[in-house]
């Protein structure tokens, strides 16, 4: 298959041409995700099919600094997929329960680690580092990944972090990394969509609680776990 022959490349070439091959995926699936989010935004805004949840001014120049932020982010990111390159297990999951079981532990694991790295990022000594991500108060589907280099290696190295302890894939290590990160950008959407389905009210609570925590600043700190109830 031509993925498991891309992924065999990745692996087997110099770390530099990794790098290049990790950051280009990242900063795409980040522009492409943001962008379209945005445009989605606007259109859905103007013809009332939902509203937005804090609707003030965006500070000048907010978007470039976002974005700047962002990319950088994202070459973070790609350093931390080359971790992946010395502790992964397979390309693919060898079975379907082996895709649930890894996909679960994953998703458990990165919940709880992400909820107190982001608390300790609100601790005296990283406050500073955290306070580019909340430069955003507004937020926009960019302020996602608007974050220092060094939450974005908190990040960008959890994967590999887990992969140490818990055999898993590579392939899916990849799938859930855009999954996160369309998700977290869904998260920055700042979005309410108006609409009578339990689902699509559930989903609105996702952007509402974050956005509560730029707003405030001291509240709401989970991501994906902290609302299912
Ligand atoms: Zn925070
Ligand atoms: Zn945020």
């Amino acid at each position: 298959m031509f993925i498991d022959r891309l992924f065999q490349f990745w692996i087997e070439s110099h770390w530099s041409v990794a790098l290049v091959m990790s950051s280009v995926v990242n900063i795409s699936v980040y522009v492409i995700t943001a962008l379209t989010m945005s445009r989605l935004i606007k259109v859905m805004t103007t013809k009332k099919l939902g509203e937005y949840i804090d609707d003030r001014s965006l500070k000048d120049g907010q978007i470039k600094q976002e974005v700047s932020f962002g990319i950088i982010a994202c070459i973070v990111f790609a350093v931390g997929s080359l971790a992946t390159r010395e502790v992964f297990h397979k390309i693919w999951p060898e079975s379907i329960s082996d895709f649930f079981v890894q996909t679960l532990c994953f998703v458990i694991f990165y919940e709880t680690y992400s909820y107190f790295v982001h608390l300790l990022l609100h601790q005296k000594f990283f406050s500073k580092y955290h306070r580019i991500h909340h430069l955003s108060v507004r937020v926009t589907p960019w302020s996602a990944y608007s974050v220092h280099p060094l939450e974005a290696s908190f990040i960008g190295f959890s994967a590999p972090l887990f992969m140490l302890f818990v055999p898993m894939s590579l392939g899916l290590a990849l799938v859930l990394h855009v999954f996160g990160m369309m998700f977290t950008i869904m998260l920055h959407s700042s979005y309410r969509h108006r609409s009578n389905s339990r689902l699509i009210k559930w989903m609105n609570e996702y952007p509402r609680y974050h956005s509560k925590h730029h707003i405030y600043g001291t509240v709401n700190y989970g991501f994906v776990g902290s609302i299912l109830g």
